[in-house]
């Protein structure tokens, strides 16, 4: 196709704003999908994506758009999710676009990942077109809204096109719109080839599919081509565009997006952000890759039945290669048996990746408690210090207590937005969660973003929800690392009928040990079911026991609580009994159930 008639672009936002809702009408107003056919959130296709009502991986979508001006234009349109956790989604699908809808609720105004988002498009040097939407309700205040971002991006309030993409309304002029101001691209389809991948998807017949934006030159179906970083070998069986479906072509070329396929088996060769180029006459240059996106939390990963250690591994195996930011390697914990160290970028990730183990490959797992990253300076005795910084993503690797010179722990910069009236709230609760005040700015009459740097350990448990319900769900916060700091932190032991528990052991702040640990105790005595014999729960620092639970020995056999008659209450208590079972881990001598290994998270 004429570059010229191209153009790419995403829709950036934050969560709720719209931008899978504005999605669809672009595809209606273009005759993608017939008004008959659409459903809610078309490209949301993920049953977890439909349930949760969020986005979680970038789509690709191409429509064919008959302009005003008579022409038909190509759009590619590649939809991205919201939320903090999957910011890099976000900078993957603008690597393959010229510009940007920046979509802004008209009620609700500029939030957090706003801002993080129209962040990142500036870095890529993007056309960013400000659209407000939701105009169609009654508590929409465009006006307000139009003059905040004026005073965010620069673009005079006037000019800012208010939409509905409930109701439809103002969707034709941004149609218009995107082809006046998104550039078409601008490679050269006679140059070496170079392709970038920005997204893959295993597909148990045809290996990975891959994403890509053709940058430069041209690649046609049975041409031979190699995956830059590795070197890797394919040939290019099927080449297509991505309507809502795959749609074969015979070439795609400069400014295309659109898919591959090359029987490619092995997961690790199609690497997101590797360039393709062909094996005859190929670039020397690859596209400069995304920028590496680093896991910040990590928890273990265990399969209830030990049998299951390789189909976890390879239903990994299948979730990074969709999921570049996902990493993994096994360990082995004396409670769990055999399972994997897995790093996440957030706790919703973590979430995301537990349900699609759970889902997509039917796999049974205990998860524990999420942690970040440590890292620890030890001393040798005997020796000069040298500087040993040891690197700890499991409590349970903490150097020996008497080794420690000094921790340190990962800190970042959070950006709160919120309405003024909750200022008083929010300062409190970043107070209580060790933050140090930055600074505190007013986005109009109403709205501040208030600055502060916290321990990220203190944000990845429920800082998310408690920011939510000190604020009435009004405030937003979004959040980017900055350094490792000193912190005075201690690993907190749990000893379960007195054997320590790894899978269970924690890395706290000394100023709140005490408590953590009586509330921990407090916590695996609900959870833990009785046994047939009385099981002490205890907390320690080093050899100091700080908190102490019993459970006590169960006396009767829990059916007797039916009396013997009902047969189908005693079928139904058999059922639950023999469900709970199924999460359960024998430690030593004591069942102890999923919910256990994650108490840490519902303490408060
Ligand atoms: P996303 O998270 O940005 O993809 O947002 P969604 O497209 O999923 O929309 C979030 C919610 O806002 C959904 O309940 C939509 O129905 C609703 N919504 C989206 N656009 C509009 C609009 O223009 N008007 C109204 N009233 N609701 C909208
Ligand atoms: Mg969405």
């Amino acid at each position: 196709p004429d570059q010229s008639k191209i153009r790419n672009f995403c829709i950036i936002a934050h969560i709720d704003h719209g931008k899978s809702t504005l999605a669809d009408r672009l595809l209606e107003r273009t005759g993608t999908i017939s008004e008959r056919d659409m459903q809610e959130q078309t490209l949301d296709d993920m049953d977890l994506e439909r349930e949760r009502g969020i986005t979680i991986k970038s789509h690709a979508v191409r429509m064919t758009y008959k302009a005003q001006d008579g022409e038909e234009y190509i759009f590619n349109l590649i939809d991205t999710p919201g939320h903090v956790d999957f910011t890099y989604e976000v900078s993957r699908a603008l690597k393959a676009c010229e510009g940007v809808i920046l979509l802004v609720d008209a009620a609700q105004g500029i939030e957090a990942q706003t801002i993080s988002n129209l962040y990142l498009a500036l870095e890529q040097d993007l056309e960013i077109i400000p659209v407000l939407n939701k105009v169609d309700l009654p508590v929409a205040q465009p006006d307000v809204i139009a003059q905040s971002l004026e005073d965010l991006i620069g673009e005079p309030a006037e000019d800012i096109l208010a939409v509905s993409a409930k109701t439809g309304t103002g969707v034709d002029d941004l149609l218009e719109m995107i082809i006046d101001r998104v550039p078409p691209p601008s490679g050269d389809p006679d140059a070496p080839l170079r392709a970038l991948i920005f997204d893959s998807v295993y597909d148990s017949y045809r290996g990975s599919v891959v994403y890509a934006r053709i940058f430069d030159g041209t690649l046609s179906q049975g041409e031979g081509m190699e995956f830059m970083s590795n070197k890797k070998r394919y040939d290019a069986e099927e080449l297509g565009t991505l309507r809502l479906g795959r749609q074969k072509v015979d070439k795609l070329s400069a400014g295309d997006v659109g898919y591959i396929i090359g029987s490619v088996k092995d997961v690790q060769d199609t690497r997101v952000g590797d360039t393709i180029t062909t094996e005859k006459n190929g670039a020397t240059e690859p596209i400069p890759g995304f920028k590496e996106v680093k896991p910040m939390v990590f928890s273990g990963i265990y399969p209830t039945d030990t049998d299951d250690f390789e189909d976890l591994r390879s239903a990994l195996d299948k979730l990074q290669l969709n999921d570049a930011s996902l990493t993994y390697e096994p360990e082995t914990s004396a409670a769990l048996g055999y399972g994997f160290r897995v790093g996440f970028l957030g706790l919703l990730h973590m979430e995301i990746i537990q349900e699609r183990l759970d889902r997509e490959f039917g796999l049974d797992i205990i998860t524990t408690v999420p942690n970040v990253e440590y890292r620890v300076k030890v001393s040798k005795p005997g020796e000069e210090d040298d500087g040993n910084i040891v690197t700890v993503d499991n409590p349970e690797e903490m150097p020996h207590y008497g080794d420690i010179d000094e921790v340190y722990e990962p800190y970042i910069r959070a950006d709160i937005i919120t309405p003024s009236d909750y200022i008083g709230n929010l300062i409190q609760l970043c107070e209580d969660r060790r933050g140090e005040y930055v600074e505190q700015r007013w986005l109009d009459t109403e709205r501040v973003s208030l600055v502060y740097e916290l321990p990220l350990a203190e944000i990845v448990f429920d800082f998310y929800d408690t920011l939510k319900s000190v604020s009435r769900g009004y405030a937003s916060f979004d959040y980017e690392f900055i350094e490792y700091r000193q912190s005075d932190l201690v690993k907190l032991t749990i000893l379960i009928n007195e054997d320590p528990v790894d899978a269970l052991s924690t890395i706290v702040h000394r100023d709140s040990a005490y408590e953590i640990g009586r509330k921990l105790t407090k916590k695996l005595k609900e959870l833990i079911p009785k046994q047939m014999f009385e099981v002490p729960v205890q907390a320690s620092i080093g050899r100091r026991v700080v908190a102490r639970e019993t459970i006590r020995a169960q006396k009767k056999n829990v059916t007797a609580k039916c009396y013997g008659g009902d047969i189908t209450r005693k079928r139904k208590l058999w059922e639950k009994q023999k469900q709970g079972k199924k999460r359960m881990k024998q430690v030593g001598s004591v069942d102890v159930p999923q919910e256990a290994f994650l108490a840490v998270l519902s303490m408060n």
